[in-house]
């Protein structure tokens, strides 16, 4: 017999969880599909790759463990207006369809896991990542965005003795973030003894790897490509590529709504609804759809979406960071620890009517 949902989530990341969430605890029928068969709350990777034993397996929860709607492990490989097709051949009808499908991070599988897909294989995957790193001297970070800030200063918290080199293409670490955010990161790193240089671009070339604006050559253990999400968004490619901008992200109205269908809306890193492409704000992003759903079924209509006023909090390592709050930026410990404490780990499930696994 063919499956049915009033509303089919796709993707349980930050926004489809909080979506799901919300809708199924006021009486709506909700199924969310994801390949993985756990949640993972992204923040915590980096510091759980330099020091599992830190956060253990808390970032991670299995859906089957708090999810209140139904749950279905399977890879979307095709949808239209009206069902989608999963990897194992079969389909789920829906009447509404939220696209939450999110990003990965190609460069970095680590950071967004492309195979293991079980609980217990990403928290192997974990340890199995800091075992190479913890085995190397040298290490080599690509990017100086957040990704590539954090996760050098990760390293050298958890590993002061490394040889750590972050390699970013322009002057300024964090170039999205403000000046002063910007140049705290670059003491903080430098206080950890991370070289840190500018204007470069490493590729590989053999054993090594090579600056092309520099010609200067590096030999490290161990190097680490952190540059670029990319939306999740093949599966629209067959039957609904017309939703699709020139970045493959899913074109939407102030509503959410995705442009051209009535039945079917898009939010997170999938959706070109604003610039900012924040866990925490695909998480509101997913409360206020699922309002916006619940007020529709009373004949209402609620307000556009406005993105909501954020932090943009970078650790530095386990005792140190920048925070760009709403009034200015600061390195304030009480900003900071608004993510540094556990990375956002105990928020998020509260946020989602849970609490992290016990940490063992
Ligand atoms: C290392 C790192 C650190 C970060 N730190 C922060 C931070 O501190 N604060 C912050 O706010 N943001 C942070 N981010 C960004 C944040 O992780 C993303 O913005 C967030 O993950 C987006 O949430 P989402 O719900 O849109 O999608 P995602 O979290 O990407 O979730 C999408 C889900 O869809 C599933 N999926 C995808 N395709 C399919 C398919 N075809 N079939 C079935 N399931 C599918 C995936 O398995 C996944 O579970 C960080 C990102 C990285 C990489």
């Amino acid at each position: 017999m063919q499956k049915q949902t009033d509303v089919l989530i796709i993707g349980g990341g930050f926004g489809g969880v909080a979506a799901a969430q919300k809708l199924s605890k006021k009486g709506v029928s909700v199924t969310l599909v994801d390949r993985k068969n756990y949640f993972e709350v992204t923040f915590a990777v980096l510091r759980n790759v330099a020091a599992p034993k830190t956060l253990g397996n808390t970032p991670r929860k299995r859906y089957r463990d708090f999810i209140d709607g139904t749950f279905i492990q399977g890879s979307i490989k095709s949808m239209n207006d009206k069902e989608v097709k999963l990897d194992n051949g079969e389909s789920i009808r829906f009447k509404r369809a939220i696209i939450s499908s999110g990003s990965r991070y190609p460069t970095l599988s680590l950071a967004k896991s492309n195979a293991a897909f079980d609980y217990t294989e990403r928290n192997q995957e974990i340890v199995a990542n800091h075992t190479l790193l913890a085995s190397a001297k040298s290490v080599l970070v690509i990017g100086g965005g957040t990704v590539g800030v954090e996760f050098a200063g990760e390293i050298a918290s958890a590993f002061p003795d490394k040889d750590i080199t972050l390699a970013h293409s322009t002057d300024t670490l964090l170039d999205h973030m403000k000046p002063k955010a910007q140049r705290k990161a670059l003491e903080q790193l430098t206080a950890r003894k991370v070289k840190v240089k500018f204007n470069r671009r490493f590729t590989k070339d053999g054993n090594v790897y090579r600056c092309s604006k520099s010609n200067e050559s590096l030999q490290v253990d161990i190097a680490y490509t952190c540059v670029g999400m990319v939306p999740n968004t093949e599966f629209l490619n067959a039957e609904l590529s017309d939703v699709l901008d020139n970045k493959g992200l899913v074109k939407v109205d102030p509503f959410m709504n995705v442009v051209g269908y009535d039945n079917l809306y898009a939010l997170g890193d999938c959706a070109d609804l604003d610039n900012h492409k924040h866990g925490y704000i695909a998480s509101v992003q997913g409360t206020m759809l699922a309002d916006l759903l619940l007020k529709s079924a009373k004949g209402k209509k609620g307000s556009a979406y406005k993105t909501p006023p954020f932090a943009i909090i970078t650790p530095t390592g386990t005792d140190s960071g920048v925070a760009q709050m709403p009034f200015g930026v600061t390195t304030m410990k009480f900003f900071v620890n608004m993510k540094q404490k556990d990375m956002g780990i105990s928020n998020m499930y509260k946020i989602y009517g849970s609490e992290p696994n016990k940490l063992i």
